[in-house]
């Protein structure tokens, strides 16, 4: 049976996630900020699908609870197959170009924001990816997949989040090179999905952002789960390195 870790699984495409792993049976390793959080999480799709599974409490940009976090789901499981790198923020500390004399009174706010984003984002996946690592090169083999975004790509007035999802894909491409052969690392970058991260836009947004995308919609974190489900399996045998768009079309438009 396949062991996996999928960080930030108390809610959203996490969550998503872990649901269509139990479906897959795989073991889990649920990790989230919040233990009861996770823990119900975990009580749900243990009597749903009846796997075997652990509730972590940890925050992913700590590298000391990530090695014990590891370390734990290790000793339980007995392998590392599969880590997913989803825990992420959006600190929506946007530039203050709309009041230009608010722009050095929000400097402050805005550097704690791209600090915090680099951090959890960017820092968190490299601590996990690494300490993962740690225990798949001796099994000769793994797949760890990235969550990137849309706004890796496209301009967006939260610099931070824009940098750390950029970041994850270049981290993506050196880790793939640097593990090969054995071990495969990808990246999915989702575009608008109906999520609590999406729920905080202001409803004039989300319709101007729906009519951008050739779907018309935003994606569903089934979507993004089915293609995580892939990228884990040895049907991608033969992918790494690779950043895979779900997002309805959206960079056809670009
Ligand atoms: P969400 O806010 O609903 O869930 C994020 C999860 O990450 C939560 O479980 C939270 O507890 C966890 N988390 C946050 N900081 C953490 C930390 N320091 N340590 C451990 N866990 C932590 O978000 P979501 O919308 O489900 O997004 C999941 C991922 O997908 C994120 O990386 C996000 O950037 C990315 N993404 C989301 C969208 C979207 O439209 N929702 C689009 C593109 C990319």
């Amino acid at each position: 049976m396949k062991t996996a870790i999928i960080t930030g699984a108390s809610r959203g495409i996490g969550l998503a996630i872990a649901e269509e792993f139990a479906r897959l049976r795989y073991t889990l390793g649920l990790i989230s900020r919040n233990q009861e959080e996770v823990e119900r999480v975990l009580e749900e799709l243990k009597t749903r699908y009846s796997v075997d599974g652990y509730a972590i409490e940890c925050d992913v940009s700590n590298k000391d609870r990530v090695l014990s976090a590891f370390e734990r789901f290790h000793q339980k499981s007995g392998s590392l197959d599969i880590l997913v790198n989803n825990a992420g923020i959006n600190s929506r500390r946007t530039l203050p170009v709309k009041s230009p004399e608010k722009w050095f009174e929000g400097f402050e706010n805005n550097l704690s924001g791209w600090r915090e984003e680099l951090d959890v984002n960017l820092t968190g996946s490299f601590i996990c990816s690494y300490v993962a690592a740690g225990y798949m090169i001796p099994q000769s083999s793994g797949s760890i997949i990235n969550i990137s975004s849309v706004k890796a790509r496209e301009p967006t007035s939260s610099p931070g989040y824009g940098a750390s999802k950029a970041g994850i894909e270049k981290l993506t491409i050196d880790l793939a090179k640097s593990l090969a052969p054995f071990i495969r690392v990808n990246c999915i970058a989702p575009g608008f999905i109906d999520t609590g991260m999406t729920a905080e836009l202001p409803s004039e947004k989300k319709f101007s952002y729906m009519e951008e995308i050739p779907q018309q919609r935003f994606g569903t974190v089934q979507e993004v789960a089915k293609t995580a489900a892939f990228l884990a399996s040895s049907d991608s045998s033969y992918i790494t390195g690779a950043v895979i768009p779900v997002n309805g079309g959206y960079f056809m438009t670009q």
